[in-house]
């Protein structure tokens, strides 16, 4: 018996936009939709704009959120920003983490993120010590997402060395647990629940020695989970990786068992054409992070000629230099226009897809991220009447909401059937900046 109706003004049905949609909720989950109802029915909650199912957040490392402006400063490389990184994560406790993410996770959700992937690796004390809950730093995370009324998958992630053949240096301490068999100790004790699922992620190829990598793939795949990677995102990655083995990153990861259809390879961005073939015949999705590789100058990946060959792409705010899902979304097509100079690479219906479905799909949650009888009721509405989306009609309503929209636009966040923005004020955590303020300056000195 259904207990909530949500009355979508207009909404994205996967293929197309539908009108006077009323999306009947029981619990969690969208019991019916129905288009073409002239009027809200009594009682339903009224959604005026375009309703999407919500945003998939497929690629986070909370704290990155601390460096922003902070980064922009001067030029610096990849390596230089890592090291900015390195000394906020060095300030981190679980208590100042917990408030930090809360504040990251509620910025999200104002953005219409409704699941984040947290690709987890600060785990332990300064110097390596574990807390006395070794999973203390994950379980902030957790608590975090549910506090800002997202769902969040914690993909803890196996961080063993500092580049190939060298043992973890002294920021890296607090990310390694020694060998993947202790790692895999510890991340079974995190428990899932009603808004956190589990996944695993090998932080890339120069920090998870060729011989530890099986161990986590197997891990992933006794649980049915994620898997996730950072891969070649940077050349200097791939040039290490052939002195050391011979080969590519991609072709490594593939000998050890941990591409396919779970496998999410985060960036992807300098790859072979032999790799190209390793990802979409194994089906492993790429997750596309554009404003991150834009800010870091990492380059362009192929995602293309990815989705071509099979792979699903999911998109990720990353090192949240912005947090805008339909900024990364429509970076996709920018990029691979300004790269290949022509139009019309992805519709923004593909790109949509990316951003729910595919983004679900790699977080490991299949039953959100569409609007359907049986899905989770994770909605995101995106206003049509703002002074960046107004004039096309609504049938245009995805290209607008793609190529035209921002965060800023993201009037309303239904997650798990549940208001969790209303009319652009986030309902658990009423003044997201404030907190993001105050956190932020207890972390890095100017
Ligand atoms: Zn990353």
């Amino acid at each position: 018996m259904p207990v909530t109706a949500y009355y979508a003004e207009h909404a994205w049905t996967g293929e197309a936009v539908a009108s006077g949609v009323v999306i009947e909720v029981d619990g969690e989950r969208v019991a019916g939709v129905r288009a073409g109802v002239a009027a809200p029915p009594p009682g339903a909650q009224v959604l005026r704009g375009l309703t999407l199912p919500g945003l998939a957040n497929a690629h986070s490392h909370a704290f990155h959120r601390a460096l922003r402006g902070f980064a922009q400063r001067g030029s610096g490389t990849f390596w230089t920003w890592r090291d900015s990184m390195y000394d906020v994560a060095g300030r981190l406790d679980p208590d100042s983490y917990l408030e930090l993410a809360r504040a990251v996770y509620a910025e999200m959700a104002l953005a219409g993120v409704t699941c984040v992937g947290e690709f987890h690796y600060l785990h332990h004390a300064p110097g390596g010590r574990p807390y006395a809950d070794p999973n203390a730093m994950g379980e902030a995370l957790i608590e975090a997402a549910a506090q800002a009324g997202i769902r969040i998958t914690l993909l803890d992630t196996c961080y063993l060395a500092a580049g190939f053949g060298r043992p973890p240096e002294r920021p890296q301490l607090r990310f390694s647990d020694g060998d993947a068999d202790a790692w895999a100790a510890r991340a079974a004790a995190l428990k899932e629940r009603g808004h956190a699922r589990i996944g695993a992620a090998i932080h890339s190829v120069r920090a998870v020695p060729a011989g530890q990598i099986e161990p986590v793939a197997r891990w992933a795949a006794e649980r049915a989970a994620p898997l996730h990677a950072h891969l070649s995102e940077q050349p200097a990655e791939n040039e290490a990786c052939l002195a050391a083995h011979g080969c590519t990153p991609t072709r490594l990861l593939a000998d050890r068992g941990a591409l396919g259809p779970r496998t999410s390879a985060v960036h992807a961005t300098h790859l072979t054409g032999e790799d190209i073939s390793l990802l979409g015949g194994s089906a492993t999705t790429i997750c596309m992070c554009p404003t991150t590789e834009r800010d870091l100058a990492d380059g362009i990946g192929p995602a293309a000629e990815l989705a071509r060959a099979g792979s699903p792409i999911s998109l990720g705010s990353d090192s949240h230099a912005v947090v805008d899902l339909l900024e990364e979304a429509r970076a996709v097509e920018l990029d691979e226009r300004l790269r290949t100079r022509r139009r019309g690479h992805w519709s923004a219906a593909a790109l949509l897809r990316a951003a729910t479905r595919d983004g679900h799909a790699s977080l490991g949650w299949p039953e959100a991220g569409r609007i359907e009888a049986g899905a989770l009721a994770d909605l995101t509405t995106v206003a049509l009447d703002s002074v960046r989306t107004a004039g096309p009609p609504a049938a245009l309503g995805a290209e607008t909401a793609v190529f035209a929209a921002t965060a800023a636009d993201v009037r309303h966040v239904v997650v798990g059937g549940r208001p969790v923005v209303r009319d652009g004020v986030h309902l658990l955590v009423p003044d997201a900046p404030a907190a993001l303020a105050r956190t932020i300056s207890g972390l890095i000195s100017p």
